[in-house]
Parts: C-alpha cells; sequence; structure tokens
C-alpha cells in the first residue's frame, strides 16, 4: 500500500480517459499508446489438448462463447511447465447463462495463502443457476498454483536458485518473459481472462502477518468499478489504483474494469467475513442483469469509510509489540497506536498515528524487527507531505 505511484497513475489515467472517450486517443502519443494496446486478438478459439485430468477435460485456451449455453463446465487450463516438465493446471468453472449477456470473470488464488477468496468464489459458483442466467460468469480459483501449494503468499521459482516472486507484481505477464510466474501470467491473462471478461473483481485477503477488516482496492473515478464496490456490504474501500503489476491495473489497462476486494485474513478461513463479499458478488451479478432478484444489503448499509490513501505505521524499533488500537477505529494525527519493548520489558518506541483515518491493517505478529508496517490507516486525504510512498 502507498500513495499514487506516478508511472502507475499516469496509465491508469490513460485508460480512464480511454474508457470514457475513445476520441481520447487522438490525443496521445505512441509510446502511451502502447502501453494499453492488447498483445493478443480480442477473442480467441478454444484449445483442448487432448488431455483429461479426474474427468475434467484440459484446454490451453478458453472462448467461453463455444461452450454449451444453460449449464456448468468445468475444466482445467493448462498453465506454464515446472522444472520437470510438467504443467501447472488452474482449476476452470463457468457458469455460461441460458441467454447472452455480460461476461463477468472472479479470481483467487493470485497469492498462495488466501483462502477465504478462493472459499468466497466457490460459494458464488455454487449458488448459480445457468439455466436463470443472462450472461457468463467464469471463475479461475487457483492461478498461483505452487504458491498455493505450499500455503505461501508468493510464487517459488528456481531460475537462479530458489526465490520467490510475488505474482501480483507481474500482470499481465509475458508468455515469452523471463520467469516462469512471467509466463504463468502471460498465459492466463492472454488466453483465458482478458478474451472472456468485460468486468473482473480479483479476490485476496490481507497478508499473512497482517489483520484486515473487509474492505476493497479500487480506482472510484472508473465507473463500473465505483458501481460494483459500492454494490457490496463492506465497511471500508480504499479509493486507488494501488501497486503496478496488479491483476486489476492490468484489466483496466485492457478496458476492463475490475478491483480487488480483500476478504478477511491470510491462512485462515473466515466464515463470518465470506458471506459480505458472496452477498456483494451476487449483487453485482444483479446489478449487470447476469442473474434475476433483489439487491441485498450494500456499502451504504454498512457505513462504508472510503480512505482515499493508506498510510503505513512502519516500526523503527526491533521488539515486542502492543497495539492499542482496534481494526476499523477511527484515529486522530498524534493518537498512540502502539508501543514496542525490548527483551528487558523497557518501551523502546511509542507509535502514533500521523493522520486522521481508520485503521485498515494491523500486524499480527507480536513482533518485530524495524521497517514492517505495525499498521495502515485508510486516511481522508494524502499523508503529511515528505512522508515517503510505501511500496509493499
Ligand atoms: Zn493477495
Amino acid at each position: 500500500m502507498f500513495n499514487r505511484p506516478p508511472v502507475n497513475r499516469r496509465r491508469r489515467s490513460l485508460m480512464q480517459s480511454l474508457l470514457i472517450s475513445p476520441l481520447a486517443l487522438s490525443g496521445i502519443g505512441m509510446a502511451q499508446a502502447q502501453v494499453s494496446t492488447p498483445a493478443t486478438p480480442a477473442r480467441i478459439s478454444t484449445v483442448y489438448t487432448g488431455d483429461v485430468i479426474n474427468g475434467k477435460k484440459v484446454v490451453s485456451s478458453l472462448n467461453t462463447d463455444e461452450l454449451e449455453p444453460g449449464k456448468k463446465h468445468l475444466l482445467y487450463f493448462q498453465g506454464v511447465q515446472m522444472s520437470t516438465g510438467q504443467h501447472w493446471y488452474v482449476s476452470v468453472v463457468v457458469a455460461k447463462g441460458a441467454r447472452p449477456g455480460k461476461r463477468i470473470t472472479l479470481t483467487s488464488g493470485v497469492h498462495g495463502d488466501e483462502m477465504s477468496s478462493v472459499h468466497t468464489v466457490q460459494t458464488v459458483m455454487g449458488q448459480l443457476k445457468p439455466a436463470e442466467m443472462s450472461g457468463t460468469v467464469m471463475a479461475v480459483l487457483d492461478i498461483a498454483r505452487p504458491a498455493m501449494e505450499s500455503m505461501q503468499r508468493r510464487w517459488p521459482s528456481s531460475g537462479r536458485g530458489f526465490e520467490l516472486t510475488d505474482m501480483n507484481r507481474e500482470w499481465p505477464g509475458n508468455e515469452n518473459g523471463f520467469s516462469a510466474v512471467s509466463r504463468q501470467a502471460g498465459l492466463v491473462f492472454n488466453r483465458l481472462l482478458k478474451p472472456n471478461t468485460d468486468l473482473a473483481i480479483d479476490f485476496h485477503t490481507g497478508t499473512t502477518g497482517l489483520d484486515v477488516p473487509a474492505f476493497h482496492i479500487g480506482d472510484m473515478r472508473i465507473p463500473d468499478v465505483k458501481t460494483m464496490m459500492l454494490l457490496y456490504p463492506v465497511p471500508a474501500i480504499w479509493d486507488n489504483p494501488a501497486y503496478p503489476g496488479v491483476l486489476h491495473n492490468a484489466y483496466i489497462d485492457a478496458g476492463i474494469p475490475s478491483f480487488t476486494p480483500e476478504v478477511g485474513v491470510a491462512r485462515r478461513l473466515d466464515l463470518d467475513m465470506t458471506p459480505i463479499f458472496v452477498e456483494g458478488t451476487m449483487n453485482v451479478f444483479k446489478h449487470y442483469g447476469v442473474m434475476p432478484g433483489a439487491i441485498g444489503r450494500t456499502a451504504v448499509d454498512a457505513n462504508v469509510y472510503i480512505g482515499k490513501s493508506a498510510v503505513p505505521v512502519l516500526t523503527t524499533h526491533g521488539g515486542f509489540i502492543e497495539v492499542l488500537v482496534k481494526l476499523n477505529a477511527k484515529v486522530t494525527p498524534g493518537q498512540k497506536v502502539a508501543i514496542q519493548r525490548n527483551a528487558f520489558g523497557e518501551v523502546v518506541a511509542e507509535y502514533t498515528s500521523p493522520v486522521n483515518g481508520l485503521v485498515g491493517g494491523l500486524r499480527s505478529d507480536a513482533t518485530s524487527e524495524p521497517g514492517n508496517v505495525l499498521l495502515f490507516i485508510l486516511a481522508d486525504a494524502a499523508p503529511l507531505s515528505g512522508s515517503a510512498p510505501y511500496l509493499e
């Protein structure tokens, strides 16, 4: 979390202008125009590899228009190869409506330790009845397979000895990239996600070591992003495009409105929080005519707080942490939010909020080295001048 990176902001501004007015293209230079030029044709054909795994057919590209309407389809998408020459397959569920309509894509597992996001998507897909639908909902559940296999955030690579890569800084990827994770992102984005999507929701949770409330990350200047985010009964929204290379920004660069819900904490399954996101996703389907039915609770019912920036409070010392505030608590400038002790029990640091805002993230580990995020505060406005942007 950090404050509006200039490069990403420029790209986002470009895409926003494209979404609002195609005529805006005439005013941009070639270098910028290339940023948003799709790398592959808008529509592609389904390619069945001929393999069947656990009864599911394997595809290496997918066009959901070619699937039989009025039913659900369970497929494996053939991803990048491993060192052994086998492939990382990802699980794809397509609920193909009886009638045409919006194509909405749900993803989870871009980070491998975020289980409530997977459960949210599974639950949504389980509730869909294709015979009653107008449109298509595609779910891709386990995109960073090797990260999920070891319940960790990052993708393990062997390119230069063992290393871990955050896949949610790699999008839109590159099928000919210099790492397996870049190629996996490129294959999934070009051959599965982008060609089949009008609107996209990429489900996440907080990071291991950080407790978070139910909230969204997305750029509310994009009308469909704003509409979708406010259809969820979440208590907080970070109105910001966030980091370069995240999946929702790759979608937006391709002209597809997208945002990131954050379904509570990592690793654990939070069955108190997932219903918020299931209800909101169903609201999105109803709003866009994919499913019949009345809209349920929305952000208004949750008395949503919308913050423009996420201000980190970083530890300045190593030691034992005692946090003095709770998630979703309102804080004011100068308010003490945590203290830190050394092994003798002596207080080595006291931490205060630099801004007005709402506690949107809390370190869950009870110790910390210096330089870690202790709290994120969703803030009404940009942080105090002179504070450095935080790049996760
Ligand atoms: Zn994540």
